[in-house]
């Protein structure tokens, strides 16, 4: 009953309360209740533990081991070695089918005559006489050639006679170009052999090949020229004096030429 009293003083604002009929006597004065405040609910911090977020980690790229290839240097065509003799000459050159030109020969025309020959002749190539006996300059134009030899007190026996290419061209057209370079191994290794002092080039093709120009065999023939530091002299074909027999009066010219080279260099 005090209590509730107590209660409802506290909420009026009343701290201490005195009965009415006992304040006359020497009533003590009576202590203030102390009202203890109500219980505060323990609040508790809680511990907070260190969330862990996973960061996420880029993926590490994927590399690949390359797989290096080997690298493949192609290698430049190899020019055909032949050993400098002519027995291997010989079977390199019955055996070739480098151009175009083997499938229509009869056979090749290597040369013949002296292989230590101090004069070496050059035309451009075996016709259809020379594809069939297998020698170079024979028939009309060889017999022109051996008289003209005669003149300057030459025979054929005594020089080397060979064609820049070795196998006919079909219905005697003109050597091309890739015919002529493919066959230059075989006159170079002749050369080498044969070892000239004097080299004269008969016709506008062999001339123009051995010295790499297409100046006319006109303006070329005449006078002392070389190949590969041998002299040389060009003069017209037999077969062109054949049919132009106007121009022996300048071939005549070239044979004192070559006579008189012959002369100074032997
Ligand atoms: Fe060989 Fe010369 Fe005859 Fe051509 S012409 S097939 S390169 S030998």
């Amino acid at each position: 009953m005090i209590a509730t009293h107590i209660y409802y003083l506290k909420a009026m604002g009343i701290d201490s309360w005195v009965r009415r009929d006992l304040i006359t006597q020497e009533t003590p004065i009576t202590e203030p209740v102390h009202i203890p405040p109500p219980p505060q609910p323990v609040v508790t911090t809680p511990i907070i533990e260190p969330v862990r977020i996973p960061i996420p980690q880029p993926p590490l790229p994927v590399v690949e081991t390359p797989i290096i290839e080997p690298v493949h240097i192609p290698q430049p065509p190899q020019p055909v070695v032949i050993t400098p003799s002519w027995e291997s000459l010989q079977h390199q050159v019955v055996t070739c089918t480098a151009c175009e030109l083997h499938k229509t020969r009869i056979q090749t025309v290597l040369g013949v005559g002296n292989q230590n020959a101090d004069l070496m002749v050059i035309g451009e190539a075996p016709g259809a006489d020379e594809d069939v006996q297998g020698e170079p300059f024979v028939g009309r134009s060889g017999k022109l050639l051996n008289a003209m030899l005669y003149a300057i007190d030459l025979k054929r026996e005594s020089i080397y006679i060979a064609n820049v290419l070795k196998c006919r061209p079909p219905g005697n057209r003109n050597p091309q170009l890739p015919e002529l370079v493919c066959c230059q191994t075989f006159l170079d290794i002749q050369i080498q052999l044969i070892k000239p002092k004097l080299i004269v080039a008969v016709g506008g093709i062999a001339a123009h090949h051995l010295l790499a120009t297409n100046t006319g065999i006109g303006k070329l023939r005449g006078q002392l020229l070389a190949y590969k530091n041998i002299p040389l002299i060009a003069t017209y074909h037999p077969s062109f004096l054949l049919r132009r027999p106007s121009e022996k009066r300048h071939a005549w010219l070239d044979l004192q030429l070559i006579r008189h080279t012959l002369n100074e260099i032997s």
